[in-house]
């Protein structure tokens, strides 16, 4: 399956329509990257709707090529473990990571234990508080699945834009925008899952990350 991964080209599926509120939901995430001071301003939507496009793109293929957009069972076509964090071990990684992506051998592991503080705090009575609600586990896992998407292509969108942070005359060493990634996997969550925008909105409740 994994040898049929080519669809991760940056912008290879038409461009979608983004909601002011998801752009802005982008944008917001953009400005917590390290990079973000150093990013020329006219440069901050176009790469914001880029890392968008990636995540809706990928979804729409990747659930035509494997007829599947329930994340759980598109994990397992994938080869993906997914694994269920129980334990009472709060500390490792911070309470803020609910879910978590290795490569060797291709693993999700989802922190149910920090979901379920999460869910406490979620607002129960709007309908988008109940939708992400029911879905907090499956978003996380689709998530994931967009960062595996991303190591089994090596096409990844944080190297869309780069800033030397070492800059001698025979080499330098260059950062990538890591936000970037976290945008197209968002929208990744969003469009495979249908939900009615960026999961990361969920954080405005609760500060934390993916
Ligand atoms: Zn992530």
């Amino acid at each position: 399956m994994e040898n049929k991964l080519t669809f991760n080209k940056y912008q290879k599926s038409k461009p979608a329509v983004w909601s002011a509120e998801d752009m802005s939901l982008a944008i917001e995430l953009l400005q917590s990257d390290p990079l973000y001071p150093r990013l020329p301003e006219t440069r901050v939507y176009e790469l914001a709707e880029l890392a968008l496009n990636a995540g809706a793109g990928n979804a729409d293929e990747i659930s035509k090529i494997c007829d599947c957009s329930e994340p759980l069972r598109l994990a397992r076509t994938l080869n993906i473990r997914v694994l269920f964090d129980i334990s009472l071990n709060y500390k490792a990684g911070g309470l803020s990571i609910l879910s978590s992506y290795s490569h060797k051998p291709p693993t999700i592991t989802v922190f149910e234990n920090r979901l379920r503080l999460f869910r406490e705090k979620l607002p129960k009575k709007d309908k988008t508080g109940r939708i992400f609600l029911s879905n907090l586990t499956n978003i996380c896992v689709a998530h994931e699945i967009y960062h595996h998407i991303e190591r089994q292509t090596f096409c990844f969108i944080n190297l869309a834009y780069k800033a030397p942070v070492v800059d001698f005359k025979l080499f330098r060493i260059e950062k990538s925008m890591t936000m970037l990634s976290e945008i197209a996997a968002h929208s990744f969550a969003k469009k495979l899952m249908d939900l009615p925008s960026l999961p990361c909105i969920i954080q405005e409740e609760y500060r934390g990350g993916f």
